[in-house]
């Protein structure tokens, strides 16, 4: 077990599953739902928001317990991103 289950939805561009959780901004951001080794997204519960917070490098590194932002590892991104 790698932290707490978060709800997950399947993406609207390819078969991947996702989490969204809103950024420090309160925008909405996919995350991959399996954490990665190489992964530097960290999900935080902050009141009734899960918010993602972009690790750095230096913090990420050697922990199992963050994600990927799914923008980055979608196959799709590119023409979503655009919107
Ligand atoms: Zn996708």
């Amino acid at each position: 077990m790698t932290g707490p289950a978060y709800p997950t939805e399947r993406c609207k561009s390819c078969p991947a599953q996702v989490i969204w959780a809103t950024t420090e901004r309160g925008k909405p951001m996919p995350v991959d739902a399996a954490p990665t080794s190489d992964g530097t997204v960290l999900l935080e519960q902050v009141g009734s928001r899960l918010v993602a917070r972009v690790l750095p490098a230096h913090r990420a590194f050697g922990r199992k317990d963050l994600r990927k932002s799914h923008f980055a590892s979608c196959p799709d991104a590119a023409k979503w991103r655009r919107r």
